[in-house]
């Protein structure tokens, strides 16, 4: 299995900006007006005061289709993995910006392979067959709200517990695992895993946007050499982060203020732990603060390492999220 050196060059780590088309109802209000503009395939400029100019691995539009995008950042994941290899893949920004279309687009209703709007989750089962090797997959997927974790497919099961060893690595505790075989198991997995997290969120008086969705597929390779079987496990890890506006703690009590502190605390470690990871790949060695949040410790050792992540920023190019946009485009940035 071949990786595709053109998308990874010599980063682990890749930045995609997405920018969402403008929906009507910013249109009917503003018109055309917008807060970025596309200079390339690899840079866009925010064009408030004063105007600024980005650089990413990547910028996509709103013409992009969610098929091109997989092919651009979900096959090489998947082939990644394939090869024994861990990867991440992120998607970041404020409620709104296109997070769950991007990882999860419509899925409901899924039965056919996948509809022309599924997201790069439901895709990634199907895309790549090798013949003489055998492959089995398990899912999982989970939700950390407020530094605790549900699984979404066992809802019943509530604040499972990270554990460590040597052998398994990081690991969930007691999460349900489930043997998927076709794209379209898992895209079952995916809708129930999905309409438990809407469920949960009602009945905990929340918006599902203030949590973190983790999709894990782990994959186990199996082959035949010299009479000996070998075995080699990677994981494929799809997140689906909190909306990363601006949490008030100013004026907020309780749970609300804990529901804020806990989201500004998990985003800020993501953005520290591949910010350090980045500089460290430049000969440095800074200290990883994964330990210092639920999300950043699950993801231990598919974050650095031989592992491959893709973070996609989602961004709304109206005028009304100049601010939420710019500062998407600062995190994204500090990622490079
Ligand atoms: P988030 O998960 O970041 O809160 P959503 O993914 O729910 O945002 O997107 C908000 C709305 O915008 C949804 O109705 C979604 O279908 C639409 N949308 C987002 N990105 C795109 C896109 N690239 N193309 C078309 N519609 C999009
Ligand atoms: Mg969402």
């Amino acid at each position: 299995l071949e990786d595709d050196p053109s998308f990874w060059k010599d980063n682990s780590i890749q930045v995609l900006i997405r920018i969402r088309p403008l929906n009507s109802n910013e249109i009917s209000v503003q018109g055309q007006k917008r807060c970025v503009r596309q200079d390339s395939s690899q840079s866009i400029t925010w064009t408030g005061h004063p105007e600024s100019r980005f650089t990413f691995d990547h910028v996509v539009d709103e013409y992009v289709s969610q098929e091109e995008l997989f092919n651009v950042a979900g096959v090489s994941l998947v082939d990644n993995c394939m090869a024994g290899y861990n990867s991440c893949m992120f998607a970041y920004g404020q409620t709104g910006s296109g997070k769950t279309h991007t990882m999860l687009g419509d899925i409901e209703g899924g039965t056919r392979r996948h509809s022309v709007n599924a997201g790069i989750t439901p895709r990634e089962k199907d895309s790549r067959r090798e013949e003489k090797l055998r492959f089995t997959c398990k899912c999982s997927f989970l939700e950390i709200y407020n530094e605790h974790i549900l699984d979404l497919l066992e809802p019943s099961s509530v604040n499972l517990q990270i554990r460590e060893d040597l052998r398994k690595g990081v690991y969930v505790e007691n999460i349900k695992e489930i043997e998927v075989s076709t794209a379209r198991d898992v895209i079952h997995q995916l809708v129930q895993g999905s309409t438990n997290r809407k469920v949960a969120s009602t009945n905990m008086n929340r918006a599902s946007s203030r949590s973190h969705s983790v999709f894990t597929c782990v994959i186990e390779s199996k082959w035949e050499s010299q009479g000996v079987t070998h075995h080699r496990f990677a994981q494929l890890n799809l997140v689906d982060l909190a909306g990363s506006e601006r949490q008030k703690t100013s004026g907020a009590e309780g749970e609300r203020l804990k529901e804020a502190t806990n989201i500004n605390k998990s985003l800020s470690t993501l953005g520290l732990v591949i910010m350090n990871l980045v500089s460290n790949s430049n000969k440095k060695s800074l200290h990883i603060p994964y330990r210092d949040s639920k999300l950043t410790f699950l993801l231990q050792d598919s974050l650095g390492g031989n592992s491959k992540t893709i973070i996609i920023a989602n961004i709304s190019p109206s005028f009304s999220c100049t601010l939420e946009t710019l500062s998407t485009l600062k995190f994204a940035q500090r990622a490079k």
